[in-house]
């Protein structure tokens, strides 16, 4: 099924943790399109340093569960510490969409609740698909 997912740093060598992230998701599925790296200001959440984000699409042979516990793993591995809700991360990796899916659970939701109110994400998103889609949102390029 075809993947959307974010990426973002804003702490240590966030290039090089954005890249290896990359890397490590493409040995568990195929990596599709790539956005370029944006720089971001943190939105609400305490003080933190800005972020770099990407968005990447994907296809997947995954369940949406079980690629987000793999994504979690990878986030472990950039020595992510879950200090602060909404502080600064080495790696936060979302599950924006899969297909069409509507799940609400309590380990996964899709679409992602934030998603579409989130420019860090729609931003890079539609860099690499002019005709990307939030289902049950619309065309991301209306969501701006
Ligand atoms: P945030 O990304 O909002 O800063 P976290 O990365 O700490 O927060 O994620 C918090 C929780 O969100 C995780 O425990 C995860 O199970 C849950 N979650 C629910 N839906 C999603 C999704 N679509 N993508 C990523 N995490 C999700
Ligand atoms: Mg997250």
């Amino acid at each position: 099924m075809k993947v959307v997912i974010a990426l973002g740093s804003n702490l240590g060598d966030r290039e090089a943790t954005l890249i290896d992230a990359i890397n490590q998701l493409a040995a568990i599925i195929t990596v599709v399109k790539v956005s370029t790296f944006h720089e971001t200001a943190p939105v609400g959440g305490p003080e933190q340093p800005d972020y770099l984000n990407a968005v990447l699409i994907g296809e997947s042979e995954l369940e949406p569960t079980e690629l987000l516990r793999k994504m979690q793993e990878i986030e472990l591995a950039a020595g992510r510490q879950r200090i602060e809700r909404w502080g600064a991360r080495t790696l936060d990796l979302d599950l924006i969409a899969a297909d069409d899916l509507v799940i609400e659970s309590e380990f996964l939701t899709l679409p992602h609740p934030h998603a579409h109110e989130r420019r860090f994400v729609l931003d890079p998103w539609l860099e690499i698909d002019s005709e990307a889609y939030l289902p049950g949102f619309g065309e991301v390029r209306l969501l701006h």
